[in-house]
């Protein structure tokens, strides 16, 4: 496996323990999970809010600092295209 691949099952792993202890990560809700991937402004906007309350918010953003990822909403971080490159507010 690669460095990516690695990292990025390292935080799959935590989101995983988490939900099994009864924590909610935000991107893995069925009904809001489409939010990360969205091109809507509104629904990138709650997406970046909803990560603001994930208990994997710091290992996300961990993985994404090392390894940028080029689309989705990741860790209260847009993505980069229409000059969006913005963050959500710092926890
Ligand atoms: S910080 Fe956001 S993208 Fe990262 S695991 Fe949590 S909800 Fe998903």
């Amino acid at each position: 496996m690669t460095d990516r691949t690695d990292a990025l099952a390292v935080l799959m792993g935590s989101i995983f323990r988490l939900e099994q202890d009864g924590q909610r990560v935000p991107c893995v809700r069925p009904t809001i999970g489409h939010w990360w991937l969205a091109d809507d402004d509104e629904m990138q906007d709650a997406a970046v809010t909803a990560c603001l309350t994930c208990p994997a918010l710091d290992t996300c953003r961990g993985y994404v600092a090392l390894h940028p990822e080029d689309g989705g909403v990741w860790a209260a971080i847009y993505p980069p295209r229409r000059g969006r490159n913005r963050t959500g507010a710092s926890r």
